[in-house]
């Protein structure tokens, strides 16, 4: 099953292809059926935090389940050596929803027919002060594709305008070039997220059907040219809901392994966003949804495979699955956010991209940490410390 990958040669791209994660899923399926109860076990005693693509095979497969308890005892104690008793809490702050794609699954698809708005740099940072007054220190940057407006030279203006305020600042906006990325590294801008959405080629191709993403292969490999950049933090991710999450996570751990081999000096982080309700998308529409033990599976499965990776959840999931989901290997949370442009100042009703389900202030959810023995971090002093 498994062949060894000389990394030295191969790119993303053959990475994903020569296991056949991006159009095989009846064998992958097949595959993880076959796993038994002693495979399971065998994955269990391995090295705690180190992947193996045949380990992971065996922890996200249908008779791991049976041991969601003794993964997520694991995953915990791995988290907390790794990163202490710790959740770091940012904020995204949306820039523009107008967009050049059409993904079916989006509340920002071109052909929704709604009204638009794109923050000037003044209104971003209306909106940064907003954030940076709940306590924030860490800010994402999210937009949907508007190159024309939210242009590189914008990114490095505001970024420049949010250096005083932030002490980290990441994006996760519409995929561009390694030199653009070098430009925004330069700028401050330290961390770039960028999710696949789905390794499946046929389903990549029916869920973006126009529009500058629709190029699966030029998004498959934009997070080498983040990490060839020289950002600190590479944001992977697939939604979760759109294909069969089990054989998504094993090409989303393939991509994560070839990055770290390659680019020691970027970190990876995994998010886990699964899909919610948006304009014109019902939750009827996403024939893969994940039921909560199979998310804890995902995540307790990938942290014992990546020791160091950041584990991100959003404002997506409901505040008690969040609670509980603190313990079990997550590093970051975002919280009190708003999907739409605008959203924080309150000066504009802008469509949002999704609806989040964890509605709490971020002093509730700094509280919630606290009290389960965690200690939210609003800032990352490791990077304040570099800088
Ligand atoms: S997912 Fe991103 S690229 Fe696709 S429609 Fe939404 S904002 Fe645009």
């Amino acid at each position: 099953m498994s062949r060894s990958l000389k990394y030295t040669n191969a790119d993303t791209k053959t990475i994903i292809a020569e296991k056949g994660l991006d159009r095989n899923g009846k064998y992958w399926r097949q595959q993880l059926e076959k796993i038994s109860s002693t495979d399971v076990e065998r994955a269990l005693s391995e090295p705690i935090g180190t992947y193996s693509f045949e380990k992971l095979l065996a922890l996200i497969s249908p008779a791991a389940e049976n041991y969601l308890e003794q993964m997520a005892q694991s995953a915990h104690q791995l988290t907390i050596r790794r990163f202490g008793p710790t959740i770091r809490l940012y904020a995204p702050l949306y820039l523009s929803n107008y967009c050049s794609n059409s993904c079916y699954y989006c509340g920002f698809n071109k052909e929704n027919k709604s009204e638009r708005t794109r923050l000037t740099i003044d209104q971003a940072l209306e909106e940064a002060n907003i954030i940076a007054s709940e306590g924030f220190r860490d800010i994402l940057l999210v937009s949907s594709e508007d190159r024309q407006f939210i242009s590189v030279d914008y990114l490095v203006e505001l970024a420049g305008k949010l250096r005083g305020k932030f002490a980290s600042i990441s994006i996760e906006i519409y995929q561009m070039s390694s030199s653009e990325y070098t430009q925004l590294f330069k700028a401050g801008i330290e961390g770039v997220t960028l999710y696949q959405e789905t390794y499946d080629r046929e389903a990549y191709k029916y869920y973006h059907p126009s529009g500058p993403k629709s190029d699966y292969d030029n998004r498959l490999e934009t997070p080498e040219n983040i990490a060839a950049a020289g950002m600190r933090e590479v944001g992977l991710g697939v939604l979760l809901g759109l294909t069969d999450w089990r054989i998504e996570t094993l090409a989303l751990a393939e991509h994560a392994h070839y990055l770290i081999k390659r680019y020691w000096q970027s970190h990876v982080s995994f998010s886990f966003p699964r899909l919610r309700p948006a304009l014109e998308v019902g939750s009827s529409q996403f024939r893969y949804l994940l039921s909560d033990k199979n998310l804890v599976q995902m995540i307790t499965a990938l942290r014992l495979c990546f020791a160091d990776a950041g584990l991100v959840l959003s404002t997506r999931e409901r505040a008690q699955l969040r609670d509980h989901l603190v313990k079990l290997g997550i590093t970051k949370f975002s919280a009190g956010s708003k999907t739409n442009p605008g959203g924080y100042s309150g000066h504009n009703e802008a469509i949002k991209q999704f609806e989040i389900d964890d509605n709490r202030s971020p002093a509730q959810v700094a509280a919630m940490i606290k009290q389960q023995g965690f200690e939210p971090v609003w800032k990352d002093w490791d990077v304040a410390f570099i800088k």
